[in-house]
C-alpha cells in the first residue's frame, strides 16, 4: 500500500488549524502527537452512547465498554509483537511502566551495591525511578556515554555488565537526537550474562516496527499519547516470567482475588498491576490509535519518515551557523539544534509567530545536554503527517532567526 500524505493529513483535524496567521507547522511530536478523526470519533462515541465502568458491572453498558477497553490488549500484542495478549498491563504512559518495573520487580529484589546500566541518552523516565533505588537501597547507577560518532554501542553497554548488574535499562530512541539504539544486540548480549533488559520505547514504537519477541528483551514500555493515541493511555510488555517474579503495584480494586480483614490474595497479571478505574476512553482511544497507523503500515510510515529525515537533514547541513546534535546514521526525524547568540527558547518562539512548534530546553534529559555539552536545545520532531514543504518553513523561519540574533 502506498501512503498517501494528503490522505493522512486530512484525518487529523487539527492540521487545518492555523497558528499565528501561520497553517500549523506542528514539529513537536516527540513531546506528543496529533489525534485522527477516527480516535477523537471513538472517545466521543464512547462517552455518547457507551460508557460505564469497565470489569465491574453486569449491564449492557459496562460490557460494551470492558470489551472495547479489554479489546485494546490484543491490538496492542499485536502491534508490540507481544506472544501473550495477557503481558500487556495498561498504563498512562511510559513513565507509569517503568516506575511500575522499579517498584514492583527491582525494588525487592536488588540490594545495596547491586547495580543498573543505564545509558547516558535516557529520559528522566529512566532515569529517576533508578535513582529512587540508589537513594533509597543504595543501588549503584552506572551510565555508559555515546561514543565519537553520537552512536550507542551495545558493546560498551555489554562491557559495562559486571557481576552485580541486576539489569539494564536503555531507551530504543533517543528523544534528543534521534539515535537509535540496537536493543536487539545487547538484549542477545544481556541474555548471556542474565541479565534483564528493559527498554523504553516511548519514541520508538511510533517511528519504526517493533517486535518484542525479536528484541528479546524483558520490559518494553510505551507511550499512547506519541502514538497518535491520547494523553494518559499506554503500555507495557512484561515478558511472562518476569511477570511472575513482580509484587503487586498499586493497590486497590481490580488487582485483588479476594480481601477479608486479614488477608488479601492478588487477581492474576496482567490485572494484578492495575489497580482502580482505569483511563477507560484513553485506553480504548489507543486501541483505535494502534490500528490505524497499522492499518497505514508501520513500513510505510518509517519509509516516509526517512525521507523527511533525509530532506531535512540536507536543508539543516546548509545552515553552517546552526549546531545539530547526534548526526548518526539511521536515527529518526528528530533534530536537536542550538545556535549562537540565540537562546533555545528565543528561536522556539520565534518559529511559533511562524506557526510552527517545537520544544525548546533540557528535554528531560539533563545528563545527556550535560554530556553533549549544552543547556537546552530547541527540538523539531516529525511525524507520519509531516511534508517537505513544512521542512522548508522551518528552515526559512531558522533563517529569520540567523538574521535576528547572529
Ligand atoms: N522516554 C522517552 C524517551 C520519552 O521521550 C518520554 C516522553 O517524552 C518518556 C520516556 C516519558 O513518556 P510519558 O511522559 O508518556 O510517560
Amino acid at each position: 500500500m502506498s501512503f498517501d500524505i494528503a490522505r493522512v493529513r486530512a484525518d487529523f483535524p487539527i492540521l487545518s488549524r492555523e497558528v499565528n496567521g501561520h497553517p500549523l507547522t506542528y514539529l513537536d511530536n516527540g513531546a506528543s502527537a496529533q489525534k485522527p478523526r477516527v480516535v477523537i470519533d471513538a472517545m466521543t462515541r464512547l462517552y455518547e452512547q457507551d460508557y460505564s465502568n469497565v470489569h465491574r458491572g453486569l449491564h449492557t453498558l459496562s460490557n460494551i465498554s470492558t470489551e472495547k477497553y479489554e479489546g485494546t490488549r490484543g491490538i496492542i500484542a499485536r502491534f508490540l509483537g507481544a506472544p501473550d495478549e495477557d503481558e500487556i498491563v495498561f498504563t498512562t504512559g511510559t513513565t507509569h511502566g517503568i516506575n511500575m518495573v522499579a517498584s514492583s520487580w527491582a525494588a525487592p529484589r536488588l540490594e545495596a551495591g547491586d547495580e543498573i546500566v543505564l545509558s547516558i541518552m535516557e529520559h528522566h523516565a529512566n532515569i529517576v525511578p533508578w535513582h529512587f533505588l540508589r537513594e533509597r537501597q543504595g543501588v549503584v547507577l552506572k551510565w555508559v556515554e555515546t561514543d565519537a560518532t553520537g552512536a550507542l554501542d551495545p558493546e560498551a553497554v555489554l562491557a559495562a555488565c559486571g557481576p552485580r548488574t541486576k539489569l539494564i535499562a536503555v531507551t530504543h530512541l533517543s528523544n534528543v537526537t534521534g539515535t537509535v539504539v540496537d536493543v536487539a544486540a545487547i538484549s542477545a548480549g544481556a541474555r548471556e550474562k542474565g541479565i534483564p533488559v528493559l527498554v523504553d520505547g516511548s519514541q520508538s514504537a511510533v517511528h519504526m516496527p517493533v517486535n518484542v519477541a525479536e528484541i528479546g528483551c524483558d520490559f518494553y514500555a510505551m507511550t499512547g499519547h506519541k502514538t497518535y493515541g491520547p494523553s494518559g493511555s499506554g503500555a507495557i510488555w512484561i515478558r511472562r516470567d518476569r511477570m511472575d517474579e513482580m509484587c503487586p503495584y498499586m493497590g486497590g480494586g481490580d488487582m485483588i482475588r479476594e480481601v477479608s480483614r486479614d488477608a488479601v490474595s492478588y487477581n492474576d497479571p496482567p490485572m494484578k498491576f492495575e489497580a482502580g478505574t482505569p483511563g477507560i476512553a484513553a485506553t480504548i482511544g489507543l486501541g483505535v490509535a494502534l490500528e490505524y497507523i497499522m492499518g497505514l503500515g508501520m513500513e510505510n510510515i518509517a519509509a516516509h519518515e526517512r525521507r523527511l529525515r533525509d530532506y531535512a537533514q540536507e536543508r539543516l547541513a546548509g545552515l553552517n551557523w546552526l549546531q545539530v546534535q547526534g548526526q548518526t546514521p539511521g536515527k529518526a526525524a528528530i533534530f536537536s539544534f542550538t545556535m549562537e547568540g540565540a537562546h533555545a527558547h528565543d528561536l522556539s518562539t520565534v518559529l511559533d509567530k511562524r506557526g510552527i512548534a517545537v520544544r525548546a530546553g533540557t528535554h528531560c534529559a539533563m545528563p545527556f545536554l550535560d554530556h553533549l555539552g549544552v543547556s537546552a536545545t530547541a527540538r523539531a520532531s516529525f511525524a507520519m503527517y509531516n511534508t517537505e514543504e513544512e521542512v522548508d518553513r522551518l528552515i526559512s523561519a531558522l533563517e529569520l532567526c540567523h538574521d535576528l540574533f547572529a
